[in-house]
């Protein structure tokens, strides 16, 4: 134990660590990104194991509950397998009437373009499902707490994780960062953006949650005169009977009768990457979801009865770090479509900010049937030769990123990563700039995504 500046340290002794497992692409994180860069991988040939803290894969889609997704166009390939497998379950629920309800300002301009809802717990399997029809060797519960480089600081060798067992090392040739906060980046040493350029703002943390037992006609009929209760919440707000820092709330009916799901909190000023920071949002984001639940049983009809079903596993973390690859992707880019040689995903969903210090959203709507595109080059990890990343995390501006987050662009990106990894690992390429994009883009349509 030693102490400087005030603070008091421990030395952690050196030890040696085992290698359990070897593969040619080594996923991080099973959120959106993570389950289409592993998937993608191992369908293109590549021996790929996915590493995942939780105990499910989906991130944010299963963990995080979401329950709903904007669809869009642009993303096909392994998100529309996703989402067909759900269909096909029973599981999926198309909602194209809810920006009525939701009061219209975060309606997109684009009608090819809807929300769905999904149940979470089909999702998980469908994961699982599709990650082990593809042969990728999964390993839950555990968390990556650390890296080997070479010698040269450019290229990973290893990764050290902390499991049930303690630590260990799994080893590799080519690393994919979809932990969505860039933490094998950051454990890298990689360099990263947080937030707005002028203060470091980051966009609110948000806890899903269900609510079963409501009578969805007379809810639907309700909202839709109401803007997504928007009348009734700003009347509850202006009486100080609920604090929740939004303007409105979203809300849709799920696949189950009755059930209902919310994006409705918002806590502000707090990043989700802090240990004290999320312990808090945490806390205070369910004390919301029991301010909404009340407002709701009080003053809308249909949600007399209703009863807490859920609350997310973990809160709902929009934005953390953005890595530094070869291009960052700006707000404007994504609202001037602009378009890439290099383009391994679409994405069509608009700068979208909700609002990292209080009420209101902002959404720069795009026109109909545009699309901009992501290029591999905002994945290529700067100073590292096989490291990439494969997430909301990449190379992006707080806007750009505004935009290229929604969960079907996600998963597309992921895609588009997990293929150029496979082609490293087939051509025994060195490093990820020597990967030809255009034989990339190539597979990528062969497997049904849209590039
Ligand atoms: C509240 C909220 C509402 C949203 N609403 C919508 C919506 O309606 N529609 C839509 O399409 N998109 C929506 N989004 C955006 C979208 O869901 C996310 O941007 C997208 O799912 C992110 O996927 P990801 O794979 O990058 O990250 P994540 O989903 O965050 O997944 C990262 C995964 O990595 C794991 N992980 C993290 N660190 C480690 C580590 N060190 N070791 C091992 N594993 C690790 C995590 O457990 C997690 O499973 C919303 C997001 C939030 C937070």
């Amino acid at each position: 134990m030693s102490g400087t500046n005030g603070k008091i340290k421990f030395i952690e002794p050196e030890r040696e660590l085992e290698v359990i497992d070897h593969a040619d692409v080594v996923v991080v994180g099973g959120g959106a990104g993570g389950v289409g860069a592993a998937v993608s991988a191992a369908r293109h040939g590549a021996k790929t194991i996915l590493i995942e803290r939780f105990g499910m894969l989906g991130g944010t889609w299963t963990s995080g509950l979401l329950s709903a997704i904007m669809v869009n166009w642009s993303a096909r390939g392994i998100f529309e397998d996703y989402r067909q497998r759900l269909a096909a379950r029973g599981a999926w629920r198309e909602i194209r009437e809810s920006w009525e309800y939701w009061g219209g300002d975060e309606a997109p301009a684009d009608p090819a373009s809807y929300e769905a809802t999904y149940d979470a717990e089909t999702a998980k399997i469908v994961l699982d499902e599709m990650a082990s029809e593809a042969g990728v060797q999964v390993y839950f519960f555990a968390q990556v707490a650390g890296v080997f480089k070479s010698a040269d600081g450019r290229s990973l060798t290893g990764l050290v994780l902390q499991s049930k067992e303690g630590r260990h090392v799994i080893s590799g040739k080519v690393f994919i960062d979809s932990s969505g906060d860039g933490d094998v980046c950051a454990l890298a040493g990689a360099q990263f953006q947080v937030g707005r350029q002028n203060d470091s703002a980051l966009q609110p943390m948000t806890m899903i949650f269900k609510l079963d037992n409501v009578d969805t006609a007379r809810a639907m009929e309700y909202l839709k005169g109401d803007g997504g209760c928007r009348r009734a919440w700003q009347a509850a707000k202006a009486r100080g009977e609920v604090t929740v820092p939004r303007e409105n709330l979203i809300l849709n009916p799920t696949p189950k009768l009755g059930q209902w799901q919310f994006n409705s909190t918002r806590v502000v000023g707090l990043d989700g990457t802090k240990l004290r920071d999320v312990s808090a949002a945490t806390v205070e984001a369910r004390r919301q979801v029991a301010e909404v639940t009340g407002f709701l049983r009080k003053h809308i009809p249909g949600f007399e009865q209703a009863i807490l079903a859920e609350t997310a596993s973990h809160i709902g973390v929009r934005e953390t770090r953005r890595v530094k690859c070869d291009y960052s992707i700006t707000g404007d880019d994504v609202s001037n479509c602009r378009k890439h040689t290099d383009v391994i995903a679409r994405g069509n969903w608009p700068v979208d900010i909700h609002n990292p210090s209080g009420v209101g959203t902002v959404v720069v709507p795009l026109r109909n049937g545009v699309w901009y595109e992501i290029p591999y080059r905002s994945t290529t990890v700067h100073g590292f030769d096989n490291l990439l990343v494969a997430s909301r995390c990449v190379d992006s501006t707080h806007e750009g990123h505004a935009g290229l987050r929604a969960s079907p662009q996600v998963c597309a990106i992921g895609e588009g990563v997990g293929a150029a990894a496979a082609q490293m690992v087939a051509r025994n390429l060195r490093a990820s700039r020597e990967v030809d994009v255009s034989a990339v883009q190539g597979m990528l349509r062969a497997a049904g995504g849209l590039v």
